[in-house]
């Protein structure tokens, strides 16, 4: 039994439990009970499956075999990772080399062999999605037995490279474009999963950011740090800058610190959805409307992992301000990076653009070793840096090859009754 939900610290459930219900009593999500740091040796090892392999065994307490493991982090994270060094002290660490260009890839593969491996009924996710997390969820799950993906998107509100990634898988993955926004999609979903006849007749599960088992994956790369570049508990990273939303990413982070990961600070940076950094300052939880801006996947103003950040350092919250500090960088500024960036020919997306903006100029500290966590492919994001660049933008073949085939995507109405015929059919 090793996580503990939240929200009624009481109840504790194994790791199985929380993958196939990730939402607990009084609507509490999970959290890992105890966090053990791993062993020396292993942290100084220069082998990522073998990380990721110990840290997933640690965090979930044995309840999986490190031979389970072994075939599950070799299937899940089977693409490229890397750290790229822009100057002797500021580095970006890419993960977004998986099938959908983005870091969910890594949480979304894992999940998926996590609900293969305890799922032996015939099951069905069901997710809406305002880009990214469809596209991971999709790739991550196509193929797999007795799983059906449905996928909920607003029509004509996401990137056409978005869409084309997600919506030409074909096979168990099924894509609806709804007449409506990302917050109808929300409420199609949260409805089918309320409807008794729905949820008697297919066994439904969602693909939900919150669930534990993205949250213990994205801890992999962070742990493995010392694997990916030359740092060491003597030389450690002085600032490791998350881009951030809903902050799944930074409580990873903040996890694998825990665990011991050479990490002496962590700044989340986030956009003009800034409830953590005015949190920081003013030490109240003030959610404002939530702002669209050039970093869409990061438009979050009430982002559900800080709860989990708050959770931990609940009997120290004085640590908490010493380890973490958050700022909230302005579309001007994620522009003006973007721009610098291309002139210095390292093109990044508009996500991995606030958390430079960190390094650049904000705070520059020329004696710092600074890591900076790009959580996108630039060409994921090719309209955009088009638009502020007014240049055309490469992209890759997996993009080029989804362009040209054909969506087979289902248009849906706003309307609760249409996705229950869709789904009982
Ligand atoms: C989801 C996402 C983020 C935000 O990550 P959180 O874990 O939600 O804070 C940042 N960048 C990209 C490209 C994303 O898809």
């Amino acid at each position: 039994m090793s996580f503990v939900n939240i929200s009624q610290q009481k109840q504790v459930v194994s790791f199985k439990q929380a993958v196939l219900s990730p939402i607990g009593e009084n609507r509490g999500i999970y959290f890992p009970k105890h966090i053990k740091k791993l062993d020396k040796d292993i942290l100084s090892s220069k082998d990522f499956n073998a990380i990721a392999i110990e840290t997933l065994y640690n965090l979930t307490s044995g309840e999986l075999s490190k031979e389970r493991l072994t075939g599950m982090v070799k299937r899940a994270f089977n693409f490229p990772l890397t750290v790229k060094s822009l100057t002797p002290k500021q580095h970006v660490l890419e993960l977004f080399h998986g099938p959908t260009l983005a870091f969910k890839d890594f949480g979304a593969r894992f999940l998926a062999e996590c609900m293969t491996h305890f799922n032996h009924e015939k099951a069905t996710i069901v997710t809406a999605t305002s880009g990214d997390t469809g596209a991971a969820v999709a790739h991550a799950f196509h193929g797999k037995p007795n799983i059906d993906v449905v996928i909920l998107y607003p029509k004509g509100k996401i990137s056409k490279e978005q869409e084309q990634l997600f919506c030409t898988l074909g096979d168990n993955i099924h894509t609806l474009k709804v007449d409506g926004d990302f917050d109808d999609c929300q409420s199609l979903v949260k409805q089918a999963f309320n409807d008794e006849e729905v949820a008697q007749t297919l066994n439904l599960n969602s693909a939900n950011s919150i669930n534990v088992a993205r949250l213990v994956a994205q801890v992999c790369y962070y742990t493995a740090l010392p694997a990916l570049m030359n740092v060491s508990n003597d030389s450690p990273i002085d600032r490791l800058i998350v881009p951030s939303g809903n902050f799944g990413n930074l409580t990873a982070a903040m996890i694998a610190k825990a665990m011991g990961a050479p990490i002496n600070h962590l700044i989340a940076a986030t956009n003009k959805n800034d409830t953590v950094p005015r949190f920081f300052i003013s030490k109240q939880w003030r959610p404002k409307k939530t702002q669209r801006t050039l970093s869409n996947a990061m438009d979050v103003s009430q982002p559900n992992n800080f709860a989990r950040i708050l959770y931990y350092y609940q009997e120290n919250l004085e640590q908490l301000f010493e380890d973490i500090s958050a700022t909230s960088i302005n579309e001007i500024q994620t522009r003006r990076t973007i721009r610098q960036y291309a002139q210095q020919h390292y093109p990044v997306d508009p996500h991995t653009a606030v958390g430079l903006e960190v390094t650049s100029t904000l705070f520059r500290d020329k004696k710092s070793n600074d890591l900076v966590v790009a959580t996108a492919h630039p060409a994921k994001f090719a309209d955009v840096l088009e638009d502020v660049l007014q240049e055309p933008v490469k992209r890759p073949q997996s993009i080029l090859d989804a362009m040209n085939k054909t969506s087979l995507s289902i248009p849906l109405a706003n309307e609760f009754d249409d996705l229950k015929d869709y789904l009982l059919r």
